[in-house]
């Protein structure tokens, strides 16, 4: 799936989108995972940049600042080690956008509408 809301091409691979997650978010397994932990150990809600093509991940919405990598074998969060793909994130829709302060950083072109998820979406830029 291609994420919903992205700041720009990626820089290190060139054809990836800069995808904004949001992680740390509520699911029935997260929260049953959590259940016999003290709660205090829950982290809010944040936000990761990752490219969908070549998984580069930023802390920031800002492509100069240093990108990392997850390992590829067993790819996990930077900031809550949860897994990167699970079930506690997502691509960010708006409202993540909002709660993480990072709407000005959307390129608005590169928006992808979730209600069309892979329509033979690509971008077709440099490409050809
Ligand atoms: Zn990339
Ligand atoms: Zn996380």
């Amino acid at each position: 799936m291609p994420p919903h809301h992205s700041i720009d091409f990626c820089p290190v691979c060139g054809g990836g989108l800069c995808g904004v997650r949001i992680c740390g978010v509520d699911s029935p397994d997260h929260l049953a995972a959590y259940s016999e932990q003290d709660s205090s150990v829950r982290l809010p809600p944040h936000g990761l940049v990752i490219c969908d093509e070549c998984e580069a991940i930023w802390l920031e919405p800002d492509l100069q600042s240093d990108h990392l990598y997850a390992d590829p074998i067993d790819s996990r969060c930077p900031i809550c080690s949860e897994s990167l793909w699970g079930e506690q994130s997502r691509w960010a829709d708006e409202k993540d956008l909002k709660l993480l302060g990072w709407s000005d950083a959307i390129d608005r072109s590169l928006d992808v509408p979730a209600e069309k998820p892979d329509q033979g979406y690509r971008t077709g830029e440099g490409m050809a």
